[in-house]
């Protein structure tokens, strides 16, 4: 039987729906939620993902600041515009495009973005309450993986769940919000033994580790939940053919565009798992709504007391 398909086109509505809500009764108590971002340079691929950050908070009723300097900008400048965000006011949450030109320090200028206002969940503080439970502002993707999970009714409690790749952005912080709800979690790297026999035990497989289709069937044991976080694109005419076997429309698009987006996750294993995310459509439409998510989040964190204050007058 092919797996139930996990749409997470169709979540991230549901969820801009509840935010919709939110945003209008924060503005109309005269707090509206703003997003800044930082977009470093012209990197073309940055562009696309900060416009279409942009564009989902202006249709969510957000006010957005978007902050675009050259690339040639040095660390000392770049942490400049930094406290300016941080000192204003309207701004409840600071995303900086990743990844920054060689010659900033990058981490120096996460460290810099004020903890209340720090929307990817970067700052050391807020992994530090992550790690204790005490979450605050979480890593957008793992938190859209969670939603993912919790929103299709798949059993968290209790199951065994592998997380392959261990960066501070996914795996880590995915492999946290696991464990605080109550799964038995096993991270897997790139020196991880036997990696398919680990893999084969869980019952629910998040896959991040940036290498197009290499979760095959063998990896997967019947009927578990395979989340696959991964955005690889493929250039490979034979590889598309391989990888797009059973599905002529996507071979028909990769002819046309001479290039496709593909998941960690090898296509078949929709032929074994019991739910499964597609790629694209999947995880992705997730990490934008939880980046909305947490912007109100720290509005309400920041100046919840302000909204309270109003509502009493
Ligand atoms: P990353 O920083 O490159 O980390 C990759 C992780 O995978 C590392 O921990 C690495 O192990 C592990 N890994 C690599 N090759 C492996 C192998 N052959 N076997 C086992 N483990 C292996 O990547 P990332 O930033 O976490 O992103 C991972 C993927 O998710 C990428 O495709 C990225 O584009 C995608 N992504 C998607 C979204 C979304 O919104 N859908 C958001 C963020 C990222 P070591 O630590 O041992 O090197």
């Amino acid at each position: 039987m092919p797996s139930r398909i996990l749409n997470g086109n169709a979540i991230r509505d549901q969820i801009y729906t509840e935010l919709a809500g939110e945003i209008a009764a924060l503005t109309s108590a005269g707090i509206r939620p703003g997003l800044a971002a930082v977009l470093v340079g012209e990197n073309p691929a940055s562009k696309i993902y900060v416009s279409s950050k942009i564009a989902a908070s202006e249709k969510l009723g957000l006010a957005s600041i978007n902050v675009t300097p050259p690339v040639t900008i040095s660390t000392g400048e770049l942490l400049a515009i930094i406290e300016d965000l941080n000192r204003r006011d309207e701004v409840d949450s600071i995303l900086v495009q990743l990844p920054l030109p060689p010659q900033i320090d990058a981490k120096k200028i996460l460290e810099a973005v004020d903890h209340a206002k720090d929307v990817d969940g970067f700052h050391p503080l807020n992994v530090g309450r992550l790690v204790a439970g005490r979450p605050n502002l979480v890593a957008c993707t793992p938190l859209g993986v969670m939603e993912i999970l919790r929103r299709s009714e798949i059993e968290i409690e209790g199951a065994n769940a592998v997380v392959l790749g261990r960066s501070d952005i996914v795996g880590k912080p995915m492999a946290l919000l696991l464990m605080h709800a109550n799964a038995t979690v096993t991270v897997c790297h790139s020196k991880t033994r036997d990696l398919p026999e680990t893999v084969r035990r869980a019952d629910i497989v998040v896959a991040a580790m940036g290498r197009a289709a290499m979760v095959t069937p063998d990896y997967i044991q019947r009927g578990a939940t395979v989340i696959d976080v991964g955005i690889n694109r493929i250039t490979d005419p034979a590889q598309a053919e391989k990888l797009f076997a059973s599905s002529p429309e996507r071979v028909a698009s990769f002819r046309a565009k001479g290039s496709a987006v593909v998941g960690d996750v090898h296509p078949d294993v929709a032929n074994i798992a019991g739910a499964l995310t597609p790629v694209p459509g999947g995880v992705g439409p997730l990490t934008i709504a939880m980046l909305m998510s947490n912007t109100v989040r720290a509005a309400h964190l920041r100046r919840g007391s302000r909204i309270s204050a109003v509502a009493r007058n």
